[in-house]
């Protein structure tokens, strides 16, 4: 079997205080796979840049007009780390048997690449990257990261645990990933849905060793959240048991009052009338919210607007 040619795709949002160290330590270990014939020789690196601020795409400019396997993609603004990883898979479908997406900081550990690539070989359509000890990161990160994918897998998303965006893929399973049109992109939800055979792999994730964290707390929570309601409607299912609830409890208390009037026990209260309104607003305007936030959803996705713009490629 000859190898696989393989694409690296590569995300960078303001990364210029790490590429070089980056670039360094992917080169020497691409060419190691390429000695070890487990990859082919053409096989490319390619950086999108997501709309940096600062001189990633300078940096990854340079790096094209320094060596030809690598390929460079700059978008025309920022459009997110999921776009951006798209921008890298979807331009090169047709020339690469394989494809590795992992972060421009390394933190996933490359050299789990070797056995994925292996997997690969026999038969494995997709690897997935898990992270089996995250000692390195907070122990915030560790707890609401874990809270995440337990929460994503009871309301039924079938996110594998504890991976994020290091995965390999075949070329089969990117031309089926083109049919999933969704504006809010999920890689972690759609991948497994596209079903074929697929394994895993595990690694330590490492420290970010320079820059910092691209994800915030707060596009932390935002990304979990579009992940939640882009994948399951089981939110709205809860409100709806609850808004149940409620009516059950309205529906007691109204006889309360019907009792109490034909027995002659109106005495005006306060409490006893705030308390309904306060609690009953309250959970309407809560149901009223969560249902706009899946009209937003639909509205969103029935724009259609494009992913992601590419402004040029270097090294096509
Ligand atoms: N990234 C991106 N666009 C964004 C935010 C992040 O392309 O809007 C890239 C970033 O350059 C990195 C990857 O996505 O390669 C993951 O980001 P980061 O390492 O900051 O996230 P963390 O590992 O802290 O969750
Ligand atoms: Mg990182």
């Amino acid at each position: 079997m000859n190898p696989a040619r393989l694409l690296l795709v590569i995300p960078c949002y303001n990364e210029e205080a790490i590429l070089h160290q980056t670039h360094a330590q992917l080169v020497q270990y691409l060419a190691d796979l390429k000695n070890r014939k487990l990859i082919d020789y053409q096989s490319k690196i390619c950086y999108v840049n997501d709309g940096s601020r600062d001189k990633t795409w300078e940096i990854i400019d340079t790096l094209c007009q320094q060596d030809s396997s690598v390929v460079g993609i700059k978008l025309s603004r920022n459009f997110g780390h999921q776009s951006a990883i798209l921008a890298g898979l979807e331009t090169h479908v047709a020339g690469y048997d394989c494809f590795i997406t992992i972060d421009a900081d390394l933190q996933d550990d490359i050299q789990a690449m070797t056995a994925m690539i292996e997997k690969h070989r026999d038969g494995a359509m997709i690897v997935y990257g898990v992270r089996n000890d995250r000692s390195s990161d907070s122990w915030f990160k560790r707890f609401t990261a874990e809270g995440f994918y337990k929460m994503m897998q009871k309301m039924g998303v079938p996110v594998v645990f504890n991976h994020a965006d290091f995965r390999l893929m075949d070329k089969r399973v990117l031309i089926e990933l083109g049919d999933f049109r969704e504006i809010n992109l999920f890689l972690r939800g759609i991948v497994p849905l596209i079903g074929f055979q697929s394994d895993k792999v595990f690694y330590k994730r490492l420290e970010r060793t320079a820059g910092e964290t691209k994800y915030p707390l707060k596009k932390m929570v935002l990304f979990a959240w579009n992940g939640i309601t882009s994948f399951s409607t089981f939110p709205m299912r809860l409100v709806l048991y609850f808004g149940l609830f409620n009516f059950i409890v309205a529906m007691a208390i109204f006889g309360y009052i019907l009792v109490s009037y034909a027995f002659g026990f109106t005495v005006p209260g306060w409490t006893s009338t705030m308390l309904p309104i306060t609690f009953f607003s309250g959970s309407n305007m809560m149901a009223l919210g969560l249902i706009g936030e899946y009209i937003g959803k639909i509205y969103e996705e029935v724009k259609a607007r494009p992913r992601y713009i590419i402004e040029k490629i270097v090294n096509e």
